[in-house]
């Protein structure tokens, strides 16, 4: 059984763009990485590459114009918050014979495309600094910890009827940092990789005290309705506030 990633890759025979000497996943990875010689893009742009592929196929399927500057317009429509814009494009979409709600459904979210990249393909950005790094690795553990406490009381939960989707459910905990003057916030890894929290407010004088102590204070999160979920991260941290879980719909 493969993960969405692999179930709409084969779907929609999805190719690496270019000459074809490399695999889709061998892209992922080398994009994810810099290892293309470029630089590393995230999940984000990642998902956002795989989802248009997706929607380009779903168009190609109707003949609906796939040119790259409709597609990317409409991405944004399906993906985005505006209501007016969204309900004048379903209805567009409807006329080429195109459900709006098949499509999202078709979509990837930015952590399955995550979970395929480190769990699937088990792929590693950072195999070098990774093990001298103990300060990424501690928070990493702990991270990963969490993840494997919620995913264990998941069955449990849907047992007992509390969470009805509870065993099809992809736990997701991300560390993020917060900057202390404005909304910004950033995932760890991303921060310690590019030196700083926030480009707007990081100054020379923060530059110096940029350690994982002065980060702590400035950590936030956001945790879910899931009180069990939050119990998980309060038997395991002592900083239970270091810690942001989802729990998302597998597919
Ligand atoms: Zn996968
Ligand atoms: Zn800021």
């Amino acid at each position: 059984m493969g993960c969405k990633v692999e179930t709409l890759a084969d779907r929609y025979d999805l190719t690496a763009p270019g000459s074809g000497d490399h695999s889709l996943d061998e892209y992922l990875v080398a994009r994810w990485t810099g290892r293309d010689g470029r630089s590393a893009d995230g999940y984000k742009s990642l998902t956002e590459w795989f989802n248009k592929r997706v929607l380009k196929e779903l168009y190609a399927e109707v003949d609906r114009e796939t040119l790259g500057v409709h597609l990317d317009r409409e991405y944004e429509l399906i993906t985005g918050d505006d209501d007016v814009a969204y309900d004048e494009l379903a209805a567009a979409l409807a006329a080429d014979g195109l459900d709006v709600e098949r499509i999202e459904n078709e979509l990837i979210s930015w952590s399955t495309m995550r979970h395929h990249l480190k769990g699937c393909l088990e792929a590693d950005k950072n195999t070098n600094e990774a093990k001298t790094d103990w300060e990424s690795n501690t928070v990493e553990v702990a991270r990963q910890q969490t993840e494997e406490k919620a995913q264990s009381v998941l069955s449990s939960l849907a047992s007992k009827e509390r969470l009805a989707d509870a065993e099809s459910a992809e736990v997701d905990v991300q560390v993020k940092l917060g900057c202390s003057d404005c909304s910004v916030r950033v995932p760890f890894d991303e921060a310690v990789e590019r030196g700083y929290v926030c480009e707007q407010h990081v100054s020379d004088e923060d530059e110096k005290e940029t350690t994982v102590d002065s980060w702590k204070n400035t950590l936030s999160s956001v945790i879910t309705p899931y009180g069990a979920v939050e119990a998980v991260q309060c038997l395991i941290l002592e900083e239970p506030s270091l810690l942001e879980t989802l729990l998302l719909p597998a597919f």
